[in-house]
């Protein structure tokens, strides 16, 4: 880790604010390689399920790197989930995390997060963006809402990161958290999906995700801002809301409740323990090729009844519980990620297993009652999903 970007450095004509041209030198950051010591990162999402994980896994991984999370802290944000951090590196630990609550689309706050809003304090030069509306099925309820975030929101970070990085140049990275969801569904003998497949998604939240994945490769190309784009399977593991399909199914079979599943429920995804996520992401921090997208997967494919099916056999609860619903519109079959390039590349390959993932993430919820019994007494009960009012 450390030492310089190796830009191929250019001279671009870049359009200021006002409309007045000024000639300025920006990096050619296609071909760069990122040698960067991330120092300060700004995470964006920071509350959720991955930007949780993301925030303890780099804080106990670097004793060196200071964090700043800012979350809106909608329904799916809960500064529970790092209760443990915010005690060890907050203000009344080593100082090395804090908490901003915020939105992306806030272009004075952001600005001013990126720069550093204190003369002691660094600069970010890494910026991880996991801030966004996740959930399919509130996609399909409130598409606007998925603009505004995943699209409106990533162009504000992206602006505000060309504008820092105009007035003060230096290695930075913006790594910008999406998913595999952007390729669309494959037949259950298509070939997986490549960095190089095209962009098929086929519901507000995957057109969401892709349109803002198009935004970075623009920024990347017009701006030379230097950016990555990763693309990631399902995640699974500590601290995801109740409402994702594990941890869904682990808290309503612990209550004796039925688990809906959708339509047939042999709609196909690759699972990966989300601590693999992380430390691909990681990774790609210290390592990774700006101007690239990376997927990111853990080679499990399993049809979501088997998932319910193994969770229930782990719980010791009936099959019965299970509960067939009205499909989701638009549902993909099936999505398969090719791993190949960030194997090669950055010598990265998932290490858990999705039995012993799911061993692990069962065991997490069954100690760890407290934390998802508030979160479904409190976010949870105010919001309509759509399995609960599909007959589910
Ligand atoms: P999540 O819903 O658990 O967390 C999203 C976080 O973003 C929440 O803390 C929320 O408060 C915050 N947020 C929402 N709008 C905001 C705004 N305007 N400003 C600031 N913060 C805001 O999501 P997740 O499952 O942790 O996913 C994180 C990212 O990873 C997303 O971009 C998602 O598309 C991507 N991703 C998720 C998966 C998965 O399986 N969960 C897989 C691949 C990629």
């Amino acid at each position: 880790m450390g030492g310089k970007v190796t830009w191929e450095k250019g001279s671009r004509s870049l359009l200021t604010a006002g409309s007045q041209t000024k000639t300025v030198e920006v990096v050619d950051v296609r071909t760069a390689e990122v040698r960067l010591k991330p120092s300060h990162i700004l995470v964006t999402g920071g509350a959720g399920f991955i930007g949780s994980n993301f925030v303890r896994w780099g804080l106990q991984h670097d004793y060196e790197v200071r964090v700043t999370n800012l979350d809106l802290l909608t329904y799916a944000g809960n500064l529970n989930s790092l209760t443990d951090i915010a005690l060890r590196f907050g203000e009344t630990g080593d100082g090395r995390y804090r908490f901003v609550k915020g939105d992306i689309r806030d272009s004075d706050l952001v600005r001013t997060l990126i720069k550093g809003e204190k003369s002691n304090e660094t600069s970010v030069n890494v910026v991880v963006h996991f801030a966004a509306e996740s959930h399919v099925d509130r996609s399909i309820m409130t598409p606007a809402a998925f603009v505004d975030t995943n699209v409106k929101g990533t162009q504000v970070l992206l602006e505000c990161c060309r504008e820092e990085l105009e007035s003060y140049p230096r290695d930075f990275l913006f790594v910008h958290v999406s998913t595999d969801e952007v390729y669309g569904d494959l037949s259950s003998t298509g070939q997986a999906s490549t960095e190089e497949s095209p962009l098929r998604p086929n519901n507000p939240y995957s057109a969401s995700k892709a349109a803002a994945d198009h935004m970075v490769r623009a920024y990347v190309r017009t701006f030379g801002i230097p950016a990555i784009t990763t693309r990631c399977s399902n995640n699974y593991g500590p601290f995801q809301f109740p409402e994702k399909l594990i941890p869904l199914a682990i808290t309503r079979a612990l209550g004796d409740c039925s688990i809906p599943v959708y339509g047939d429920g042999r709609q196909v995804r690759d699972w990966i323990h989300v601590s693999d996520h992380c430390e691909a992401l990681w990774a790609i921090v210290e390592r990774g090729r700006t101007g690239s997208t990376y997927n990111i997967g853990g080679e499990s494919e399993v049809a979501n009844l088997e998932v319910v099916e193994r969770l229930l056999a782990l719980l010791g609860k009936p099959a019965a519980l299970i509960a067939h619903v009205n499909d989701r519109p638009g549902h993909d079959r099936r999505y398969a990620m090719d791993i190949s390039k960030i194997r090669s590349h950055l010598n990265w390959a998932p290490k858990r297993s999705i039995e012993a993932g799911l061993r692990d993430t069962v065991e997490w919820y069954l100690g760890n009652g407290c934390w998802w019994e508030d979160v479904l007494s409190e976010a949870y009960r105010n919001v309509t999903a759509m399995y609960l009012s599909d007959g589910g």
